[in-house]
């Protein structure tokens, strides 16, 4: 079988072009190639076909908060290794990481701000951070900005993007579940305005407790939203599972969420809710 072997050692491309590293995206959705100084330009959605790409949690500050009124909060709140956790790895090595590829302490900040004028306070989840993991940090850090909305008479945001419950802090991390909807719960009844932000992906015990427990939830177009993964949900049902499942859209449709928003007009729409509520 020789016939196809290639006869010349090197084959020399003429006039190729050189294309530089890192400038170029390929759309996940279309498959158009994208120039990605454009592409940040456009709040990381495609031109083409509207895809919205994950987006860098200090963006959405930048989108949603005027300029210079944001005010970071809880800043002190730091996750450790209480339970001496360690599996294949040690969670002490996994946070120390996290700090270091993050810089941050924990997977959500919040910040007192402006919207329009309006005063809010909103918290952003930052996926690189353990992957958006739910532990105790965030669960204090959540609990202090709803008795701090309560107390300010002011609307809370949570934007959210997480993989779930970081199983290394064992059932401490679930019991943030109850702790966080207990306190939205005291809040929604004292007349609270709660929006909560579904963004791509959010999972897990974020969605079984504050991502779904919004006066008004909003996603963004395509994210994936759900409690357990498909691949899970299809082998314990052992069925085939309706497409696009899982997907903003499909939740909208079987009335889990309220309204799908693009990012270019998700200022905006806070702002119309704000002043309609509250
Ligand atoms: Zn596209």
């Amino acid at each position: 079988m020789d016939w196809f072997k290639r006869k010349d050692k090197k084959i020399k491309e003429k006039n190729k072009k050189s294309i530089p590293d890192g400038l170029w995206q390929k759309c996940s959705s279309c498959n158009e190639i994208l120039f990605k100084p454009e592409l940040d330009k456009s709040l990381s959605v495609c031109r083409h076909c509207n895809y919205h790409f994950r987006m860098h949690y200090r963006r959405y500050l930048d989108l949603i908060i005027d300029e210079g009124t944001s005010e970071r909060l809880f800043s002190s709140l730091k996750s450790t290794n209480f339970l001496n956790f360690s599996a294949n790895r040690g969670y002490d090595d996994q946070l120390k990481d996290a700090y270091l590829k993050s810089g941050k302490t924990d997977s959500i900040e919040f910040y007192r701000g402006n919207i329009n004028n309006k005063s809010i306070i909103m918290g952003v989840m930052n996926f690189d951070f353990i992957g958006g993991s739910m532990g105790s940090v965030l669960g204090e850090a959540i609990s202090r900005a709803i008795v701090k909305s309560r107390d300010e008479k002011i609307p809370l945001i949570i934007i959210c993007k997480s993989g779930g419950a970081r199983m290394q802090e064992g059932a401490i991390s679930l019991m943030q579940l109850a702790k966080i909807s207990s306190q939205l719960a005291k809040f929604s009844n004292e007349g609270g305005l709660y929006i909560s932000i579904l963004t791509d992906p959010t999972t897990g015990g974020v969605t079984a407790s504050y991502g779904m427990l919004g006066d008004i939830i909003l996603a963004e177009p395509g994210a994936l939203i759900g409690f357990a993964g498909p691949r899970v949900i299809k082998q314990t049902i052992g069925q085939d599972l309706p497409e696009g499942f899982q997907r903003s859209e499909f939740l909208l449709e079987k009335g889990f969420i309220d309204q799908i928003v693009t990012r270019d007009r998700l200022k905006d729409r806070l702002y119309q809710i704000i002043d309609i509520l509250n």
